[in-house]
């Protein structure tokens, strides 16, 4: 049973690297080391139904990462999440994240 989930709402993450460069800082990575990375998607930014999707969100390297994040503790939200200006990222119980992107445009990664 998955024990840690990151939802991604899609129509909110516009591609910015701020959960990115937070957990770098947080997690005091060296150069050239991620256990974020905000990835391109596979098609460039797409408009439907009159907005523009962003054609990037961030993807966790390895999940072990994020459930040993001293940043997680007492339940808060770690940096990554708490600097997303729309609300895009957040880290917690797989099936509340799986509950949540349904009827969503989410990405959910579990471990
Ligand atoms: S999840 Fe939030 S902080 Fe990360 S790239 Fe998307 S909008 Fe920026
Ligand atoms: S939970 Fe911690 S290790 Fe995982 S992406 Fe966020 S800051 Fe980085």
């Amino acid at each position: 049973m998955a024990k840690i989930a990151m939802f991604i709402d899609l129509d909110r993450c516009v591609g910015c690297f701020a959960c990115q460069n937070a957990c770098k800082t947080i997690n005091d990575l060296p150069p050239g080391v991620v256990w974020l990375k905000v990835t391109p998607k596979e098609h460039k930014p797409e408009e439907v139904d009159g907005k523009l999707y962003m054609d990037r969100f961030p993807v966790p390297v390895n999940l072990d990462t994020c459930i040993k994040c001293p940043d997680r503790k007492n339940g808060n939200q770690p940096l990554c999440a708490s600097v997303c200006m729309g609300k895009a990222l957040w880290i917690g119980d797989p099936d509340k994240a799986l509950e949540a992107a349904k009827n969503k445009r989410a990405v959910v990664f579990t471990k």
